[in-house]
């Protein structure tokens, strides 16, 4: 039986056909990742790494921890990431990172030492003979002994804030959360908390014992309609641009009417001076308008 992830499910719910290309067909892409989604993975190691530190009582300075995010960018930097949105270099990219940490560190310094654990993976069984499991891995997870709640702290580098109803249905770390009531007992609070890096602001939200049985139902039936899916297709939407397998779907390579209107045009405009005047057919191909 498959292991499963909320990314898993959430690459199914938005193209079932993703979903195949990577999960089923296990397609190694030829698209390097896109630039977001580097920025994202150095600046979640810089602040696993800081928070190390400090569970080893010793704060790093904010300029260590600028270094480090910087070596860490240049390490898993490749000229090859996509940039899809053109109007950006990798510098602004780069200088968003700094600015995200640098407004973390200033914000949370001297750092709470409630952290229980960093990156921690954790499995959710969500059906009664333990045949299907969620994994995953949570951020940082901590313990605050004011209110006595466990708290899993989630970081974000996207630049779009979510409406509260996408908060109050937020499917990951709720899942998280059953694994924490597993651990500490099911009576615990347990708070889930987004870092919105680039607002610089967090978001709070919980969910009742009832409302997390709830979940472990429908994340059960999301997982067999999966498992029953003979057919898979594409779903063409503005998220195709960083789709790492955009390269081989027909679906995004398919013309849009207004491409194939354009061809249209210029083959009957080639056809018509082919027979009025054709010697000028070297200045047209420099018109780009003969093949
Ligand atoms: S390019 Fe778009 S439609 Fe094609 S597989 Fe990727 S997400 Fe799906």
């Amino acid at each position: 039986m498959p292991v499963y992830s909320h990314s898993r499910l959430s690459t199914f719910e938005k193209c079932s056909l993703r979903y195949k290309y990577r999960y089923i067909d296990k397609i190694i892409p030829e698209i390097e990742k896109s630039i977001e989604a580097h920025l994202g993975s150095v600046v979640h190691e810089t602040l696993e790494w800081l928070y190390t530190e400090v569970k080893k009582g010793n704060i790093p300075s904010v300029e260590e921890v600028i270094v480090y995010y910087s070596q860490r960018w240049e390490k898993g930097y490749s000229p090859n990431i996509v940039i899809v949105k053109k109007q950006f270099t990798p510098k602004d990219y780069f200088d968003k990172g700094i600015q995200f940490i640098l407004n973390y560190y200033l914000k949370h310094e001297p750092f709470d030492d409630n952290t229980l654990e960093i990156e921690k993976e954790v499995s959710i069984t969500i059906d009664e003979n333990g045949e299907y499991k969620i994994r995953g891995f949570i951020d940082r997870l901590s313990y605050n002994p004011k209110t006595g709640e466990y708290e899993i702290h989630d970081y974000k580098t996207s630049n779009s804030l979510p409406k509260k109803e996408d908060i109050e249905s937020d499917r990951q770390l709720a899942l998280y959360a059953i694994a924490v009531k597993e651990l500490f007992g099911n009576e615990k609070e347990v708070s889930l908390i987004w870092h919105y890096l680039a607002h610089d602001i967090k978001i709070c939200s919980k969910r009742t014992n009832e409302q997390l049985e709830q979940l472990k139902k429908e994340t059960l039936e999301l997982i067999k309609k999966i498992e029953s899916t003979t057919e898979f297709f594409p779903n063409k939407s503005i998220l195709c641009k960083w789709c790492e397998y955009n390269n081989i779907c027909h679906e995004f390579n398919e013309k849009s009417p207004e491409d194939k209107e354009e061809e249209k045009r210029k083959e009957e405009l080639k056809n018509y001076l082919r027979m009025k005047v054709p010697d000028a057919k070297n200045e047209l191909k420099e018109l780009d308008i003969w093949d």
